[in-house]
């Protein structure tokens, strides 16, 4: 794999150890964020948004950059705020957001939408509602099949859960990480188990029954026992979904998590015998694993898609989201058109010049090419199903992916039979390595990206 760092040994023996140091991307896109570049702006955008059929679906995400506290392990893009002030000017931009979109792509049917962050709670009840009924007065909100929200259980109460029932929300996604005390001290994520049953409480008691739990692997101080209890106690709760997530540790891209103790972090053989644990406690409780770190209730609509071969893969992680374009509001935010993928501005002061002087935020992307689409799909098909037909890639490609992907092979980590490509059962955690093979980025690219398990 010719653009992963240095391979560093460890106390196993197998050269999984090694496999498991190397870095890759997450692969919720391809090409991958770090490849966007400013030739992409507001004026591509518009066309991309202009191009989109009259029957186009969409889905929405909106991002709030905004949280209460930070968490030191904290990978997204958010920052802290103490005041109100700044929220009630953000949510301004985003409504104004909201109007700019109605005049290049209003009237479209919303398929789902989603509140990212951040906490996007923070906007509290009011500001919401407000945003949630511009969005119905500008889109076909008739029929959202999933209208989602990721919250902080240490910031939900009654009336916010209400004003969520109220918008239609149906589905939210509780950050959880770990119940262990002394890990969430370490992690500055102060969360008791009581707080987290008290939130899915009045959630369920609102009608907000569909629940996901994120669950953290490889945390500082984090032991096989805290992860095992951690997924008991969660267990009793009996969230639809759970994503299980190795902890990134890319301190020179986000440099607050500087605050963790390095040497509490769990080595490459520790790391995977950590995944390994967690996903056999999920499997014993009676999850179905989805793709690389997902897990869901047998009847869940993510089991469902994943047993029909209809996963797909977004900026979320895995979904059923099969909206023709996603748009992509609030700083940062990400948005996939059939032309190509665009980014608002990352910086808040970016975002609120071009919103407030009326055009769109974008500050960079990529337009597709046909090669950017075959690889993607294929990419994407590893990702969600661990296999994936190469044939319409072009023979020279092929032989060079074949020839990165041979030390896999040897491992018996994937398997190629003529054009088809399998990861093995044993060798799924290294799924991202297999994709990364397929990434013709990769190679010309200087971005760094966490370890692969
Ligand atoms: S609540 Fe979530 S987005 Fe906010 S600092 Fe913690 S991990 Fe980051």
């Amino acid at each position: 794999m010719p653009t992963h760092p240095a391979a560093v040994k460890c106390a196993m023996t197998s050269k999984a150890c090694i496999f498991a140091e190397q870095a890759a991307p997450r692969y919720t896109s391809y090409p991958t964020a770090p490849h966007f570049s400013s030739a992409v702006g507001p004026v591509a955008y518009a066309g991309w948004l202009a191009e989109l059929p009259a029957d186009a679906s969409l889905s929405l995400y909106l991002h709030v950059p905004f949280c209460a506290q930070l968490c030191h392990y904290c990978g997204c893009h958010t920052k802290i705020v103490r005041r109100r002030e700044p929220v009630a000017t953000y949510a301004k931009l985003l409504a104004r957001e909201i109007d700019l979109l109605g005049e290049h792509a209003g009237g479209h049917r919303v398929h789902s939408m989603h509140w990212g962050g951040g906490t996007p709670s923070v906007l509290g009840p009011e500001l919401l509602g407000e945003l949630a009924g511009r969005i119905a007065a500008t889109f076909n909100c008739a029929v959202i099949a999933e209208h989602a929200i990721e919250l902080d259980p240490r910031h939900v109460d009654g009336p916010l859960v209400q004003a969520l029932a109220a918008m239609g929300v149906n589905r939210a996604s509780l950050g959880v990480q770990e119940f262990s005390p002394r890990v969430q001290k370490a992690i500055g994520r102060i969360q008791p188990f009581g707080q987290v049953a008290q939130t899915v409480m009045l959630l369920r008691e609102a009608g907000i029954v569909d629940l996901n739990f994120d669950l953290m692997y490889g945390l500082p101080h984090q032991s096989e026992e805290d992860l095992t209890r951690t997924i008991f106690l969660a267990h009793t709760l009996a969230p639809n979904r759970i994503a299980l997530f190795g902890y990134a540790h890319v301190p020179w891209f986000k440099t607050h998590q500087r605050l963790i103790d390095e040497s509490a972090l769990a080595n490459a053989a520790q790391r995977l015998a950590l995944a390994e644990t967690a996903r056999q406690t999920l499997l014993s409780l009676g999850y179905v694993p989805i793709g690389l770190d997902h897990f869901a209730q047998p009847g869940d609509s993510l089991a469902k898609a994943a047993a029909s071969g209809t996963l797909r893969r977004n900026f979320q992680g895995y979904t059923t989201d099969s909206a023709d374009a996603l748009l992509g509001l609030g700083a940062s935010a990400i948005g996939r058109l059939p032309g190509g993928f665009a980014q608002n501005s990352p910086d808040l002061a970016g975002y609120t010049r071009a919103i407030e002087s009326g055009r769109f935020a974008t500050a960079k992307g990529i337009a597709l090419t046909a090669d950017d689409r075959l690889r993607g799909d294929i990419i994407e098909r590893l990702m969600c199903d661990f296999s994936a037909d190469a044939t319409e890639l072009n023979g020279d490609a092929f032989a060079q992916t074949c020839d990165t992907l041979a030390p896999l092979v040897a491992e018996s980590i994937v398997k190629i039979e003529g054009r088809h490509i399998t990861v093995t059962k044993s060798g799924r955690s290294f799924v991202r390595l297999v994709a990364a093979a397929f990434d013709a980025y990769l190679a010309r690219g200087k971005a760094r990206h966490s370890v692969a398990v």
